[in-house]
């Protein structure tokens, strides 16, 4: 196949503080790349973008390396193989993994997983059976340990990680209460996911609004979000609660560490358990089980989908931004 002249990218070009800007990234044009021995090259269709970027845009370490400064950011995404130096990967293939925000990017096969696209789409690819749903899957079961008639809440329930948390927890029997911002939000739980309630945490009585969706209390606190939303959650934990500590959204642009009431008083009493996590690298090596499990409850319907896709890869850096301002629902892709 002739390769086409050029390779548009976005790169990272300069630090925040605070909120990123559109001012931070920059389109840039650059040649396709050549690939070497044993790598691949593939025509990238969507890429995802996830709150835990903030941290590698900002300089920081942590699980990823930080992006570096004039060159492609990176992350999950699908797309096609257009040239292969690996005998495993052929022209056509369908894969995910981690690839450049450009139209064009090279990937090693051991970063990729291939799948057939008769049988999983590939914005699925990055959503049900994506980095944010082994998120879901693996905090859920693994830490939450949801039990019959209990009642979890999760914080960002209309998102990525949220919305496939309290599905499974439905599975589970769970009695479970969503929090997320706006009416559209609180109405795609109620009616399309049969959350058992909803909570607006943009409402001033939201405090009031958990309490009565939580007579029993809560068994399970998934957290995608910290701040006031998690000081309020912890007043309702029960005895032998679990509190999954997933993300931290509304810290993520703070130059300083927001200091809010100490709530370890209330693990004390309830003799309750917070625990941390990192979907990578703590459950990578048993990714292939939450796709087989999560594609078997979508087959099943069990299980639905939602994606916000934006469309072209120089709006990436707006689709990014927009996780802070809970533009999306459900997960946020780019349609390169
Ligand atoms: P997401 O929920 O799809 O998108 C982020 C959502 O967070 C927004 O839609 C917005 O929803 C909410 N939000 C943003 N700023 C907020 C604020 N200040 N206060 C309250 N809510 C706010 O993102 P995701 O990919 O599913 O990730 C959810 C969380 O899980 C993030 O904290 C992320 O860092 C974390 N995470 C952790 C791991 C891990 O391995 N531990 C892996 C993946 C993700 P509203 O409209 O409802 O405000």
């Amino acid at each position: 196949m002739p390769q086409p002249p050029q390779n548009r990218q976005i790169h990272l070009i300069s630090r925040p503080s605070g909120l990123p800007s559109l001012e931070n990234f920059k389109l840039c044009i650059n040649q396709v790349p050549e690939i070497k021995k044993n790598e691949i090259l593939i025509r990238v269709h969507y890429l995802s973008v996830d709150p835990y970027m903030r941290g590698r845009i900002g300089g920081r370490r942590s699980s990823h390396p930080p992006f570096p400064i004039n060159q492609p950011a990176n992350g999950d995404g699908v797309g096609q193989v257009v040239q292969s130096n690996h005998p495993d990967f052929h022209t056509g293939d369908f894969v995910s993994g981690y690839l450049d925000w450009a139209d064009y990017s090279i990937a090693s096969a051991d970063q990729l997983w291939k799948f057939n696209p008769n049988e999983i789409s590939p914005t699925t690819a990055l959503s049900v059976l994506g980095m944010p749903a082994m998120t879901a899957y693996f905090g859920l079961l693994d830490i939450g340990k949801p039990q019959t008639g209990e009642t979890i809440a999760i914080s960002a329930a209309a998102g990525a990680v949220g919305m496939i948390v309290g599905q499974i927890a439905k599975i589970k029997g769970c009695h479970v209460i969503g929090i997320a911002g706006g009416d559209t939000k609180i109405q795609y739980l109620l009616k399309e996911l049969q959350f058992d309630g909803a909570v607006n945490y943009k409402k001033s009585d939201w405090a009031q609004t958990l309490h009565a969706a939580c007579p029993e209390g809560i068994d399970i606190y998934f957290d995608n979000v910290g701040g006031t939303i998690t000081d309020e959650a912890m007043k309702l934990l029960n005895r032998h609660a679990r509190v999954v500590l997933c993300g931290q959204i509304s810290s993520y642009n703070l130059e300083q560490p927001d200091i809010g009431p100490r709530n370890f008083r209330h693990l004390i009493v309830k003799s309750a358990m917070a625990k941390g996590f990192l979907v990578i690298p703590d459950y990578k090596h048993r990714f292939q089980e939450g796709r087989d499990q999560l594609l078997e409850w979508l087959k099943q319907k069990k299980i639905k989908p939602y994606e916000t896709i934006t469309q072209g890869l120089e709006n990436i850096p707006k689709a990014f931004l927009g996780l802070f301002s809970g533009e999306n629902l459900g997960k946020q892709l780019v349609q390169v």
